[in-house]
């Protein structure tokens, strides 16, 4: 097959290993660094130019689109679908679950496990809102967030308040959260293709420090988790309509809660970590999946 990896750069881990993973089964698979695209939207013949060629004949894209460019990255992913190329995650679905809120409704909607959670711009009374997730201890997180920044815990009523009304100051969407004291800094990080998980790490915090981040010092190890765990992930995997994600769990009195879903979940951490070749079964999903059209998104944006 003639494979696509959408990345601003072939020397990334994951970038690496798929590139890698892709030839030793026996693919064309090239690194297309996502921003320096460019495409002829209005034409009924849609079309991607790259280094002044035109990008014809691929069978599959895997789309490795960060954070910083989700705007552009699904623009150009939605253009590969147009053209009848099969994506490994869906331009759409990688839309919602980049959107915190939107994917904490979609997961309640479906019933997933979810911590108590709050959401407001400028509320009019502050008080209430703490009150409704369930007062101190609380998590309060900036929407736009990523790795852990702009997460504070709160660990009384005053503090919240102060917290935020500083966050209303910046003119940002806020999430309020009940604190699982209980996950001890530890959260799991279920690994899921099609509708199985295939690896799962536990992270555990810092000393002193409740976020699990590896970005801010977590470490990580293989962990055996619970059927209940693992219905959990591939559930919220289906919810967002992705077939790979990585799908971040917390330990709760009150079962699993789903944390957040990454679309475009890293590969270093969980291989090491686990000592499985991820890369290899994403490649191995794609040769089983990948069929020209084969997307709910063709001509639908
Ligand atoms: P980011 O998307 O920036 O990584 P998260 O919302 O995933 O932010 O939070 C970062 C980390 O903080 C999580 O991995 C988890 O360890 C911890 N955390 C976040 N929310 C809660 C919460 N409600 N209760 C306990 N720990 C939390």
């Amino acid at each position: 097959m003639k494979i696509a990896i959408l990345s601003r750069r072939s020397s990334l881990y994951s970038t690496r290993r798929l590139v890698e993973e892709a030839r030793q089964r026996g693919h064309d698979v090239r690194v297309i660094d996502t921003l320096r695209c460019y495409m002829n939207i209005a034409s009924h013949k849609p079309e991607i130019h790259y280094r002044g060629e035109n990008l014809t004949g691929y069978d599959a894209v895997i789309p490795r689109i960060g954070a910083s460019i989700t705007f552009y990255g699904t623009a150009v992913l939605r253009q590969f679908e147009m053209m009848g190329v099969y994506p490994l995650n869906e331009s759409v679905a990688i839309s919602r679950a980049r959107d915190k809120l939107r994917s904490l409704q979609l997961l309640s909607r479906k019933g997933i496990g979810l911590p108590v959670t709050g959401f407001a711009h400028s509320p009019d009374d502050v008080e209430d809102l703490i009150r409704m997730v369930g007062g101190a201890p609380m998590v309060i997180k900036l929407l736009e967030g990523t790795q852990g920044i702009g997460v504070v815990l709160a660990e009384t009523q005053k503090a919240g308040e102060s917290v935020i009304e500083a966050f209303m100051g910046l003119k940002q969407n806020i999430l309020i959260q009940e604190f699982i004291k209980e996950a001890a800094g530890a959260d799991i990080r279920c690994l899921v293709i099609g509708d199985k998980v295939v690896a799962s790490m536990m992270r555990q915090a810092q000393e002193g420090e409740f976020r699990s981040n590896l970005h801010r010092g977590g470490s990580a190890r293989a962990i055996k988790i619970t059927p209940e765990e693992r219905s959990t992930a591939v559930r919220a995997a289906r919810a967002m309509g992705l077939n790979v994600a990585g799908v971040d769990i917390l330990r709760s009195h009150h079962g699993p809660v789903v944390m957040e879903v990454n679309s475009s979940p890293g590969l270093e951490g969980i291989e090491t970590a686990t000592g499985k070749n991820i890369a290899d079964q994403i490649i191995a999903f794609i040769e089983k999946n990948a069929r020209p059209d084969h997307t709910r998104t063709r001509g639908k944006g």
